[in-house]
């Protein structure tokens, strides 16, 4: 189409002064100053599918629905695809395909073959922090009925796992191009998976996925999931190639001496919100921040953090390199769920080229994990919510054999013998014998 309108405007060029006073009246420079859409990108999260159009500068669309089948229809005036739809792992639960084409007069018409009962939100985020100008269109299912699954025991020590940005955001980027969404996610998984085999706690993953989830949302699923701690995982990035170990955040105010590097790190995290494409009015400000921690009377919160962050810090230390040998205080948005001890852990530099590929290792993200898992049981235990765990001991009778023993309890004769410290098989009565966990 452009092509097609300069061709014109070369034809009409000898003829007159018509193209000069056109170009001073800055019409010329309208008709050639298409948009281009540069990329498109879909993230699948569970409850709606965001799509992400980068654009070359603001554009003026249209979006509307169609029956019949079901479609959902974007007009961009005065813009030029640049972009292929093909890499998009289509269809996912709400998007079955995706179609463009030209309109007349420069509109690019994109058509979204979606499943029945989705519902569109759409927004553009102007360009800042190095993104560009964005088109974001939300694909919201029908609510189902949500079934409410009965947490498996009331009295459960919940822990909620909060995997750093994801989707649109992918927070630090290493320079061998590793992203820390994804560093952030394996390890929260690692975590859960420690968690949920600890019998008496359980684990919430704030975000399962590759997808974004809004700062505040975070802290709502938190507090509504009744969880009694809260660790957001991270990896940080700086100029400098070799810095490298972990730190360990808590919320606070700024305090009678400021710590600049943490308010700096803090409004890194805190744009976040920009990054992966909240609405403008939905990204947390600084006041909101201020707001809750002038509320004193969740005061409780911030001094268990504090306790917490020193015994997660400790336990780092006696593992891996650390960077600040203290815990470090600023506003962070994700923390804001003061009743409850919340960290935010900084695992390491993602900028380190040797820490960036230690950190994409299973076994990393597993030690890790691990440090965080058992600083979580230290701190409950202190508390005397976390029971020791008693080891299962079975008394020997009249007939029995290791054999009988290994069966009735679903485990194997070598690990009994082995626990134990059996040399042979023959058993007295009335001895006492340790179990393996089954
Ligand atoms: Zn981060």
């Amino acid at each position: 189409m452009p092509q097609q309108k300069r061709e014109k405007v070369i034809h009409y060029l000898p003829s007159s002064c018509l193209l000069l006073l056109m170009l001073m009246c800055g019409q010329v420079h309208f008709a050639y100053a298409a948009a281009t859409i540069d990329d498109i990108r879909m993230w699948t999260a569970p409850d709606h599918t965001r799509l992400v159009l980068d654009l070359s500068q603001k554009v003026q669309y249209n979006l509307f629905r169609l029956h019949n089948p079901e479609r959902i229809v974007i007009d961009i005036k005065n813009t030029r695809m640049n972009a292929k739809a093909s890499h998009l792992k289509l269809p996912d639960p709400v998007l079955r395909s995706i179609r463009y084409g030209k309109q007349n007069k420069g509109t690019t018409r994109i058509v979204l073959d979606v499943k029945d009962g989705v519902s569109p939100r759409s927004f553009l985020l102007k360009k800042a922090h190095g993104k560009p100008n964005r088109l974001v269109i939300d694909l919201i299912p029908k609510t189902k009925k949500v079934i409410k699954t009965a947490k498996t025991n009331h009295d459960d020590i919940i822990i909620a796992v909060d995997a750093g940005h994801g989707g649109e955001d992918p927070g630090a980027i290493g320079p061998n191009k590793v992203y820390e969404k994804t560093i952030t996610l394996g390890i929260a998984k690692e975590l859960a998976k420690l968690i949920n085999a600890q019998p008496g706690m359980k684990a919430i993953l704030v975000r399962t996925g590759d997808y974004f989830v809004k700062l505040g949302d975070r802290v709502k699923k938190v507090r509504n999931e009744g969880a009694d701690m809260m660790i957001s995982i991270h990896a940080d990035a700086v100029q400098q190639r070799y810095v490298k170990g972990a730190s360990v955040y808590t919320l606070s105010e700024s305090g009678a001496t400021p710590d600049r590097v943490a308010a700096a790190l803090a409004a890194k995290e805190n744009a976040s919100d920009f990054m992966g494409g909240a609405l403008p009015e939905q990204q947390v400000s600084d006041p909101f921040i201020r707001n809750i921690l002038g509320d004193m009377a969740k005061r409780d919160g911030l001094d268990s953090s504090e306790m917490f962050a020193n015994i997660l810090l400790k336990q780092l230390k006696a593992h891996f390199p650390i960077k600040y040998n203290k815990p470090k205080h600023a506003r962070f948005a994700v923390l804001t769920a003061l009743e409850i001890p919340s960290v935010l852990v900084e695992v390491d530099y993602i900028s380190n080229p040797e820490r960036e590929r230690l950190l994409t290792t299973k076994k990393h993200q597993h030690r890790i994990a691990k440090a965080m898992f058992a600083a979580s049981k230290t701190y409950f235990t202190r508390f005397g919510m976390l029971k020791p765990v008693k080891p299962k001991v079975h008394t020997v009778h009249r007939g029995e054999s290791l054999w009988s023993i290994a069966k009735q309890y679903g485990v194997t004769v070598s690990s009994i013998r082995k626990l134990n410290g059996l040399k042979q098989q023959t058993l007295k009565v009335g001895q006492r014998l340790r179990l393996p966990q089954s």
